[in-house]
């Protein structure tokens, strides 16, 4: 008789480099292996984790037994167990943690509410904050906590006594206001577009508005389920009656897996002469099924995508799975229907937005090789493609790619890894590469492939830029837009066609400061000024959700002579309405978008010219690919410019270059008004001038000079707590720990972090260069051993190896 193993090894997420062994229960000592994914007793707590390894070898002390076990296939095979291994010694993220970022959540241990304040519920706050009250008490404990940013039942739970208790009660009292995790996705608050209505029951009683009237007997009549978009076409006001007849149970309102036919079916195209050469490339690497990185970089409009498309033919035809990468804001609607008319049902698309469940179904249907093409924002990187031949990387230079949490993990590096260990082909595409990835190419270890045009022979755009010193001393007037700005968008509403404006920051005007006396409004949680909000009334902390009244008197001098400084979104927008009354403007920045969906819909609404201008935040400098529109402004290129990070240059430069890009995209061509005080520096000079190659050069000497990457390795080490000796102290113990620090490194710090208070805490920080990866990797490990000898608080270490901010 076959015997099985009684014992298995399980990696746990917590912040721990240790697995731990566990009794199998008899019932699943057949059925549990290496990669499944397993619940288990964890002190009082029960944690999901996944098994490294099953075996025979009694421990010392005496295992606790294993819960169950959670899915039936192990959710990672050996190859992707060995990513997670490499991803834990390369970021130093202990590897419970690594794993569970790695495997799809199961919907029914995600469970969990989310309380924030009502706005009186801030007030008391701010009240008994005045009355230093007793904070003791576990309901002001609890406001004060929610003050500062919203938080979990689960959170709330660990750190309070009797939170839900006090919690019930501070809801009744209408203090907080819950949020179901669940509800988030809840149909009701999808956009039209993504829903279907489908008939249930006439009403008994019930008394229906007329357009709930009209819409019931529509859908009566028409069996089957309807998209409620296309319904607003026949029945008046059809979004708003689908979504109450939905709450009164007359209908049910589903989500549209993805509207591909929203979008028309565009034939491939034929490859141009300068696609094709790039595409055979790539064709000849897949035959040899050998790993090989390409790094496509192809100015903005030269069809880029139409190569990955016919490379993913490729892989499929050679019976390859494909993965496609794309930057959290570029998964639009409008690509995930190219993919679905190009490749059908073999395509699963995961992104941020999905439903836990319905991301563990799309996860089975690419482990069963149903799936065969991934397309999908950074964690889809550990997608279980089968037979995985081609990864692709869109935009390869964003940064949404880096993950901003422990594991701080760049989708790009570790596909390159999971494909080096396959044998697979990587493509990295972009218009303005990463200096990291166009030096590796000039190092050889990528191959560099070029589309220097745009498709068509379509021009680039024409870019001017205007110096709004100048601007003022021929005006003498602080305005937000130009004379040539104004002149340009009034030409665009003449002629029907589309603006754009981009402005990297929100609200309605930066911080507020006081003439007499200097004081600047700021966040009483972090470093940073205050933003003014007008729509809400209400200055609000972009980085905690700290929020409080406008002042009306400056609250260290009590003058009244109270000025906003800076530019928001907001107030473009403001200022748009009364120089072009009649346009119609729309925003998008996080304040008007909610959720992707708003986002999405006020885009599609855009492309479908229901707007003449949008205005908006970096959101919009990406990827959209929108005919009419014919003018891009930027209001303000300095923005980000004088951040303390060596990558402000860089990011500067890749913004300008992208928003330019979206101008002229169609027949008509497209003009490119970029307004700065600094028309001088070289991130500006060059991205009016859409050179990459001379920014490139510059931009990397610059880095040469400063040991900063592609030149050197780089970690961030910021030691955070509520105290701020207690972080001073931890910071200084590190970098006597690290001194002298020998041959070929490099320590900044400690000091104070750019940001050195946020959400609360103070935050030290170090940097550390090496000319030697390895080496990075040592003084990490060793930082981290500290760290756990001294027995901190997990949360008081943060670690990013490679960072993409050092703020
Ligand atoms: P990129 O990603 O390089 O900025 P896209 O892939 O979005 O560019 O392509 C820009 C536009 O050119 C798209 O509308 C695409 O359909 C079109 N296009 C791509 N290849 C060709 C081609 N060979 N001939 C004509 N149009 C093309
Ligand atoms: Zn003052
Ligand atoms: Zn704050």
């Amino acid at each position: 008789m076959e015997s099985h193993p009684l014992y298995c090894d399980v990696s746990l997420p917590v912040p721990l480099d240790q697995v731990f062994t566990y009794l199998l229960p008899e019932t699943l000592r057949h059925r549990v292996r290496t990669g499944s994914r397993v619940l288990a007793p964890f002190g009082a707590r029960k944690l999901a984790g996944v098994v490294l390894r099953t075996h025979g070898e009694r421990p010392t002390t005496a295992p606790r037994e294993l819960l169950r076990l959670l899915d039936e296939d192990p959710a990672l095979d050996d190859e992707l167990l060995k990513l997670g291994s490499w991803i834990s010694s390369y970021y130093c993220a202990p590897l419970g943690e690594v794993l569970r970022a790695m495997t799809p959540l199961a919907a029914d241990i995600r469970r969990g509410k989310i309380f924030s304040l009502t706005k009186s519920g801030r007030d008391a706050a701010r009240q008994l904050h005045l009355n230093e009250s007793n904070a003791e008490d576990p309901a002001t404990e609890i406001l004060q906590m929610l003050d500062v940013r919203a938080l979990s039942s689960t959170y709330l739970a660990r750190k309070v006594q009797k939170a839900a208790v006090v919690l019930r009660s501070l809801e009744k009292k209408g203090f907080v206001e819950v949020e179901d995790v669940a509800a988030e996705r809840d149909p009701l608050r999808a956009s039209a577009a993504r829903l279907r209505a489908e008939f249930v029951r006439r009403p008994a009683l019930e008394k229906l508005a007329k357009a709930e009237r009209e819409l019931l007997s529509y859908l009566e009549l028409h069996p089957g389920s309807h998209n409620v978009g296309e319904l607003e076409e026949s029945v008046l006001k059809a979004s708003i009656a689908a979504r109450a007849l939905a709450r009164k149970g007359l209908i049910k309102l589903t989500l549209e897996a993805v509207a591909a036919s929203q979008f028309p079916f565009r034939a491939p195209h034929r490859l141009n002469p300068h696609q094709q050469a790039a595409y055979v490339r790539i064709e000849e690497a897949l035959d040899a099924k050998q790993f090989q990185t390409f790094l496509l970089q192809g100015v903005t409009g030269s069809g880029k995508t139409e190569i990955y498309l016919k490379a993913i033919d490729t892989a499929l035809a050679m019976g390859n799975g494909a993965l496609m990468l794309v930057p959290e804001i570029g998964l639009t609607p409008a690509v995930a229907g190219q993919f679905h008319h190009r490749f059908g049902d073999r395509v699963a698309i995961l992104h941020s937005g999905i439903q836990d469940s319905e991301r563990a179904q799309e996860w089975r249907r690419i482990r069963s090789g149903d799936a065969k093409v991934v397309v999908a924002t950074r964690s889809g990187v550990f997608a279980p493609v089968q037979n995985l031949g081609l990864i692709i990387v869109d935009e390869e230079h964003d940064q949404s790619y880096k993950q901003q949490e422990t594991p701080r993990y760049h989708a790009r590096d570790v596909a390159i890894v999971r494909a080096r260990d396959r044998g697979a082909v990587v493509v990295l595409g972009s218009a303005t590469p990463s200096l990291e990835s166009r030096y590796n190419a000039d190092r050889g270890k990528y191959q560099l492939l070029h589309l220097p045009e745009r498709v068509e022979s379509r021009p680039m755009p024409k870019v001017e830029v205007i110096d709004t010193r100048q601007e003022f001393l021929e005006t003498r007037k602080q305005a937000t837009f130009s004379r040539a700005l104004i002149t340009a968008v009034a030409a665009r509403l003449d002629n029907g066609e589309q603006s754009m404006l981009l402005l990297n920051r929100r609200g309605f005007s930066s911080f507020m400061t006081c003439r007499a006396c200097g004081e600047r409004l700021e966040c009483p949680n972090c470093s940073v000024t205050l933003t003014f909000h007008r729509r809400d009334r209400r200055m609000l902390c972009h980085y905690c959700n700290f929020s409080s009244r406008v002042p009306e008197r400056c609250p260290k001098c009590d003058s009244d002579h109270i000025q906003f400084l800076g530019l928001g979104s907001e107030r473009v927008e403001d200022e748009l309405h009364g120089a072009f009354p009649r346009a119609r403007i729309a925003r998008i920045d996080r304040d008007t978008t909610g959720g992707k969906r708003d986002y999405e819909a006020i885009l599609a609404k855009f492309r479908a010219g229901e707007y003449d201008i949008l205005v908006g935040t970096q959101m919009i400098a990406k990827g959209h690919d929108i005919p009419n529109v014919t003018l891009v402004g930027i209001v303000s290129a300095d923005t980000g410019l004088g951040l303390p990070d060596f990558r402000a240059a860089e990011r500067t430069f890749q913004l300008l270059t992208q928003a330019a890009g979206r101008a002229g995209r169609g027949t008509t061509p497209g003009i490119v008004l970029m307004q700065t005080i600094n028309p001088d520096h070289y991130a500006i000079r060059f991205a009016a001038e859409q050179d990459y190659e001379k920014f490139y050069a510059k931009e990397l000497e610059f880095r040469r000079l400063m040991h900063y990457p592609p030149f050197a390795a780089l970690a961030n080490v910021i030691v955070r707590g509520a105290r701020e000796e207690e972080a001073l102290a931890r910071s200084a113990a590190l970098g006597r720990l690290l001194n002298p620090a020998g041959e070929g490194v490099k320590i900044l710090g400690p000091a104070a972090a750019s940001l050195a208070r946020l959400k609360n805490e103070y935050r030290y920080q170090m940097l550390i260069k090496t000319s030697s990866r390895k080496r990075l990797n040592e003084i990490v490990s060793q930082v981290r051993g500290f760290a756990a000898a001294e027995k901190w608080n997990p949360t008081a270490l943060m670690i990013d190896v490679d960072p993409m901010t050092i703020l």
